[in-house]
């Protein structure tokens, strides 16, 4: 099974990644948080990674396409994976899409959060409160103006990943503004769906 989540920042990506990953048995694939671990381990994508992070931009296609390209070799990842964050740029899709075809393997289904933005700006505040709450320490990023940042990515480089995937009908949208349970009760549905097509 090979799932790609696709949404804004703060849509919950992350939450339902772990409920696949745990479900299905497979592997947990976020840019973010290997660039984040890169950046932590002072390496030299983290180096490069870092202020793009810290400002809400996208780091460089090439970046993030070698960091993905070494993950899916790793022995976790060929049962399956849930891309968490990746691709976030046409070009990122096309380059996955090469790496996969030379694999011989394919995506199963890109499942899309849909989400409003003034709702992002409340969950992410909440996410930083709750961070704190717990003696973690938050985000760089998880502020209400590098949010809007990202948002302004997501929307001008990301959303079009949205309609590459859609031209494939590989797409299925789901409401993101549901409760938890229910997102993850569709995400189940449309990856039963997706098992049944292979
Ligand atoms: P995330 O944890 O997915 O919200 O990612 C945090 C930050 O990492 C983003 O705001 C980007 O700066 C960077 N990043 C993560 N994934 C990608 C990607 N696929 N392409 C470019 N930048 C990314």
């Amino acid at each position: 099974m090979r799932i790609v989540l696709f949404g804004p920042p703060g849509s919950g990506k992350g939450t339902q990644a772990a409920r696949l990953i745990a479900r299905h048995g497979i592997a947990h694939l976020s840019t973010g948080d290997m660039l984040r671990a890169a950046v932590a381990a002072g390496t030299t994508v983290g180096l490069r990674a870092k202020a793009i992070m810290d400002r809400g931009d996208l780091v460089p296609d090439e970046v993030v396409i070698g960091v993905i390209a070494d993950r899916i070799e790793e022995e976790d990842a060929r049962r399956g994976f849930v891309l968490d964050g990746f691709p976030r740029t046409v070009g990122q899709a096309e380059a996955l899409a090469t790496l996969l075809a030379e694999r011989g393997i394919a995506i199963d289904a890109v499942i899309a959060l849909e989400v409003d933005e003034e709702a992002l700006l409340g969950r992410v505040e909440k996410r930083a409160r709750e961070t704190i709450a717990a003696g973690r320490e938050v985000r760089a990023d998880d502020n209400p103006e590098t949010l809007k940042r990202r948002l302004a990515a997501f929307r001008e480089q990301s959303a079009p990943v949205a309609d590459y995937y859609r031209r494939q009908g590989l797409l299925s949208s789901i409401d993101g503004m549901q409760e938890i349970d229910a997102v993850t009760a569709e995400i189940d549905r449309i990856t039963r769906q997706a098992n049944t097509d292979a």
